[in-house]
């Protein structure tokens, strides 16, 4: 069969990684000049570093697996993580049990009861019971007034704005039980890197797909599905030199956003309704590549509607920075509407903006450390999970014969991440070669 995938991030190319070895002759299209979409890099200081901070938990058995199968799995470092809360104007420890029980922005009664907490959702595996009850309300009732007002409250606030009312329970659920299970006996985290970055990943991908016969087409959007008689039969694209072709193909997987989705093809107004039902949060995130440490955290939460950034990620905590040419990396993060002031700043403003803060995080702090500035939008980057969720997700099998959607909103009860992008992409791929519809 000859298969079209819109999109080389993780879910269309572990697709069609799978379409490849199955002996389909499968194209990818990629809008952008590179793959890994989201997971996507850059270089620095002669390495490679992904444009939004990334890494991986020890329970990412699908990505993990697939690096197994493309020979890489050998790239991969475990590393002891360091994590940090800034809340009431002060940096504390937040990496193992020890430190919640030092935590002193609550009483000593509420940390016991936090983490009691944490454990109670850890071992609670069926989160189907949780589905109807916002995130919010549950941890305030169950954690307390305090905690949820010292650390809970700003960072749901700080990923989903004004929405974080709305929130479902699944989503913190899963977000708990992930952070367990990267864990050992005695609390302490590792995170995963894989030593040449996530581009290692993606360009064996490409090379894989390219050497069973498939093609990857960088700089070539797709403009429009071909349908015939309720059939996608084929795709109009953009060449690199603007010129449009039509490609003829049996099966499409489509992995673009779902608000971009009804864009390249007329689909009946009930999935498209669905489609818009789920809102995405977008990210700015902002690289600074520097002289000196700020911190010696490597992820530091901000709880504090003060400052105007999310979070501290120092990638040179993870790993050292002679794989940045002796930079050191610091990445501010911040999840916003599209629509939002400092989501459509410039990369100048939005410096101005934050600069100021750095010094809380390190008293000397200095403009001149910074030697180099990279600003990134990722206008897609996190779906806005609610209440009774599952009942939302659009099918990926859509109305269209022989057209399918793998993307990010279909992804629950885990969070979106490249693991659950690739796990994603391989399923529905089994699904289109058995043909089924669901
Ligand atoms: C700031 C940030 C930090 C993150 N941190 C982590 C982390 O630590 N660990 C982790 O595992 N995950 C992390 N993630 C999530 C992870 O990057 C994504 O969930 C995953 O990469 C999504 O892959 P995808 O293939 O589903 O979608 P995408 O990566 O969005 O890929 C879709 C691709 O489709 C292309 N496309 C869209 N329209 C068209 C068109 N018309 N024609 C052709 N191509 C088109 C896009 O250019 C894109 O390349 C993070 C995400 C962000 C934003």
């Amino acid at each position: 069969m000859r298969i079209g995938v819109i999109g080389a991030g993780a879910a269309g190319l572990a697709a069609a990684f799978d379409f490849a070895r199955a002996g389909h002759g499968v194209t990818v299209y990629e809008a952008a000049p590179f793959a890994g979409g989201q997971a996507s890099t850059i270089e620095v200081g002669g390495g490679r570093l992904e444009l939004g901070y990334h890494h991986l938990f020890t329970n990412d058995s699908a990505i993990l697996g697939l690096m197994t199968e493309l020979g890489i799995d050998g790239s991969m470092r475990w590393i002891p993580s360091t994590v940090g809360i800034y809340t009431d104007g002060k940096v504390y420890r937040w990496s193992t049990p020890l430190d919640l029980l030092r935590f002193g922005a609550i009483s000593l009664r509420d940390r016991i009861r936090f983490g009691l907490l944490a454990k109670r959702l850890e071992r609670m595996k069926d989160w189907r019971s949780l589905e109807g009850v916002p995130a919010a309300q549950w941890i305030r009732d169950n954690a307390g007034s305090s905690v949820y007002e010292k650390v809970w409250e700003p960072l749901l606030r700080g990923k989903f704005g004004d929405r974080f009312e709305s929130i479902g329970m699944p989503w913190f659920w899963s977000k708990i039980q992930t952070r367990f299970a990267s864990r050992d006996r005695l609390g302490r985290e590792k995170l995963g890197y894989p030593v040449n970055s996530f581009d290692e990943v993606f360009e064996t991908l490409v090379e894989q797909i390219q050497a069973k016969g498939g093609q990857v087409h960088l700089n070539t959007p797709v403009t429009r599905v071909l349908v015939e008689d309720g059939a996608a039969n084929g795709l109009r694209v953009k060449r690199p030199d603007g010129s449009e072709a039509d490609e003829p193909f049996d099966l499409v997987l489509s992995t673009t956003p779902s608000f971009a989705f009804p864009e390249l093809v007329d689909l009946p107004d009930a999935y498209v309704e669905k489609l818009n039902a789920v809102e995405y949060m977008g990210a700015v995130v902002m690289i600074l590549e520097m002289t000196h440490p700020l911190t010696s955290v490597y992820w530091m939460n901000i709880a504090d509607h003060e400052v105007p950034f999310l979070g501290l990620i120092e990638h040179t905590n993870l790993m050292p920075p002679e794989m940045y040419g002796g930079s050191h990396v610091l990445y501010l993060t911040n999840y916003l509407e599209r629509h939002d002031d400092l989501y459509l700043m410039s990369e100048d403003d939005l410096l101005e903006v934050y600069l100021p803060y750095l010094a809380r995080f390190n008293p000397s702090f200095d403009r001149s450390w910074i030697k180099r500035v990279h600003h990134n939008r990722v206008s897609a980057a996190q779906p806005v999970i609610g209440t009774n969720y599952s009942e939302r997700i659009p099918e990926h099998q859509t109305p269209v014969r022989n057209l399918f959607l793998a993307n990010t909103t279909q992804i629950y009860p885990e969070d979106r991440g490249t693991n659950y992008s690739v796990r994603m992409g391989r399923e529905v791929a089994a699904m289109m070669l058995r043909g089924d519809d669901e």
